[in-house]
């Protein structure tokens, strides 16, 4: 496996995606968006230099893990590294997500992040933008991402949104305290 950046990682993660989830968490973003909450993985010579089987041996180990979320960072940035370890997660029967700071428009634009795209079952795509904010709102930072359920997607030849309630609960769901 080809190594990648990593800022850090969450083994069993609640926050990154419906059930449990590893959570895995690039160096190096681009983006800058004003407001960030992860600020201290924006320096592309920060972090550390990461095999992926490690991560795989503890994803395989973990019998409570039903997905894993690429995070950041940005993960697109670092998409050939990423590719064969999320073809491997995709093997194993789990659903893969990747947040990213660029739109899914423009990951198709690009062979290599599309390649990683191809191999994700959810997208949550866009800048943080700090004026659309909302807590309410579960897996999303703000108003403006979309979670988009990509291989309907690719279906398609649009960008589909995710329907699926474990991603997106309904508004009383998400009121309830
Ligand atoms: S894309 Fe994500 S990690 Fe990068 S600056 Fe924006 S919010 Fe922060």
């Amino acid at each position: 496996m080809p190594e990648i950046k990593v800022s850090g990682v969450v083994p069993e993660s609640i926050t990154d995606g419906p059930g449990i989830r590893f959570a895995l968490f690039v160096q190096g973003c681009a983006h800058n968006c004003p407001g960030c909450h992860n600020p201290g993985t924006h320096d592309y010579n920060g972090g550390e230099w990461k095999n992926t089987d490690e991560y795989l041996a503890a994803i395989k180990a973990d019998p409570m893990i039903s997905g894993v979320t690429l995070s950041g960072g940005e993960p697109f940035d670092q998409a050939e590294g990423l590719l064969p370890f999320a073809r491997e997660v995709k093997a194993l029967g789990l659903e893969l997500a990747a947040y990213s700071g660029y739109l899914y428009e423009e990951l198709l634009a690009d062979e290599g992040k599309k390649a990683l795209l191809e191999a994700c079952d959810v997208l949550i795509d866009g800048p943080f933008i700090r004026e659309q904010r909302n807590l309410d709102i579960r897996f999303k930072g703000s108003e403006n991402q979309r979670i988009i359920d990509v291989p309907e997607s690719f279906r398609k030849g649009k960008v589909v949104l995710k329907e699926d309630g474990r991603w997106t609960p309904s508004e009383i769901e998400i009121k309830i305290p």
